[in-house]
């Protein structure tokens, strides 16, 4: 891959690079274990920090053990407390070992900074470091049937019984849940009062200690790419402490507003990193098909170019707005439509570039569904611009609260959906 333009750094964060490359020349993974790693890294389930391989596992713990992980986390949570232009260094530096920059998912980018803004003390240096040392695997159990971008109208229940909370109710598009142990759940625990002040937003086990299910039933959903990488969720008085509640009993959406902040801004300095790595990629396959020369295409690629630097610099600014205000605000949006947007669109393109045999499935074995990585890269991004909430959602979170147009009116009581 050809890296892009090295950032001007200050002296600290030179430091920190020096330190890193020495510590990655002498620890990066062996070309065969790289390769076992990226293996695992293609499935879907990595993305949310849970790779399964043995490789995978093995570089987490050499990660983990040299505190690679959770790095903006303030270090008092044992996190590094880098600072935006230190994580975008990792960045840079992770791709220029050619090594996978593992992260611990949606516990390190959704529910860790959710905590560390809203738990107590308590909650804190118990969670915390399960997360980092990857004990506790994180699904999201927000989306139900008829609560998408209308978030506050989910009907799961959850009903307190002595130092528990009993929770019913069924979620869906899951993601990763047949990895995770845990689930970050939205209940609604007041059923009388406004559909947003009746919400309570629980970490809940998804096993008993005896191993047995938590009243959790999967049901795997095939997506088009050929994966099942998330699932319907049926909730069955599943019980949790009530210690596992976060800022306390029907406070749940001001906490659900810092995750979904987070899901839309908050991976964003590592978002450029596999789009530059797709784009130099495409390029290879441009020249192997011999269309370098070819105007159009050159015009396309400049364009995706331009796009994943500039994805590059607002993840930049974006990552020093958290670690200022503790969390992304409503520009996060901004992000979110960028970088879904352009993916769609490349992955477009490079169909376009491949021409007919872009419509043509690689050799499979009977029985067996399994597009190449272009096909998939281009089924898998249909869906980019509706997790994490829509594109259109997104636009009108940047009208009212960026742009101060005048409120959505399907969002009667002022807040903003999902
Ligand atoms: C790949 C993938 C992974 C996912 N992973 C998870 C997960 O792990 N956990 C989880 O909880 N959820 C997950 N989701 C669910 C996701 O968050 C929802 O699909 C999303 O919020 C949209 O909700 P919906 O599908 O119910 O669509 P709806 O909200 O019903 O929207 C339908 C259409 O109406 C538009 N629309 C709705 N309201 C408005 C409005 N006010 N103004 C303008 N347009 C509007 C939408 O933009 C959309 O085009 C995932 C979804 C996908 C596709």
């Amino acid at each position: 891959m050809t890296s892009t333009m090295e950032i001007d750094l200050g002296p600290e964060a030179k430091a920190f690079r020096d330190e890193l490359r020495e510590w990655l020349e002498a620890n990066k993974p062996k070309p065969d274990e790289k390769a076992s790693i990226e293996a695992d890294s293609m499935a879907e389930a990595p993305r949310r920090g849970m790779g399964m391989g043995a490789a995978w596992q093995q570089w987490a713990e050499k990660l983990h053990d040299a505190r690679y992980l959770c790095v903006s986390w303030p270090e008092e949570f044992g996190g590094r407390g880098l600072s935006g232009i230190e994580v975008a260094v990792m960045n840079e530096e992770f791709a220029r070992a050619g090594v996978p920059r593992i992260t611990r998912g949606m516990g390190e980018w959704l529910v860790g900074p959710s905590i560390i803004v809203w738990g107590t003390d308590e909650q804190k240096a118990h969670f915390l470091p399960r997360i980092i040392d990857g004990t506790d695997r994180y699904c999201q159990g927000f989306s139900e049937p008829d609560a998408g971008s209308d978030l506050a109208s989910l009907k799961t229940r959850g009903v307190v019984d002595g130092d528990e909370i009993v929770i019913t109710g069924q979620k869906v598009w899951t993601s990763g849940s047949q990895m995770a142990n845990m689930m970050f759940c939205l209940c609604r625990t007041d059923p009388d009062v406004p559909k947003h002040q009746g919400i309570s937003y629980v970490l809940v086990p998804m096993r008993r200690e005896d191993g047995s299910s938590n009243g959790f039933e999967l049901s795997p959903i095939k997506q088009m790419n050929g994966g099942a990488g998330f699932t319907q969720t049926f909730i069955t008085e599943a019980r949790a402490p009530m210690f596992n509640v976060i800022a306390g009993l029907n406070n749940g959406w001001r906490v659900t507003m810092t995750t979904l902040g987070n899901e839309r801004g908050g991976n964003a300095t590592t978002q450029h990193v596999q789009y530059t790595r797709q784009f130099w990629d495409a390029v290879d396959m441009v020249r192997e098909r011999g269309k370098q020369h070819d105007a159009l295409t050159r015009q396309q690629l400049a364009w995706a170019f331009t796009r994943t630097e500039i994805m590059r610099f607002q993840g930049l600014r974006l990552l020093s707005e958290v670690i200022a205000k503790k969390e992304p605000g409503p520009a996060s949006s901004v992000n979110k439509m960028f970088w879904s947007e352009y993916a769609q669109r490349f992955a477009e393109i490079l169909m376009d570039i491949r021409g007919a045999d872009a419509l043509v499935m690689p050799e499979q074995k009977p029985d067996e569904y399994r597009p190449d990585r272009w096909q998939s890269d281009f089924l898998t991004t249909r869906s980019v611009t509706i997790w994490g909430g829509t594109a259109q959602v997104q636009r009108n979170i940047v009208g009212e609260r960026v742009l101060g147009l005048p409120k959505d009116p399907s969002n009667e009581d002022g807040r903003t959906g999902r």
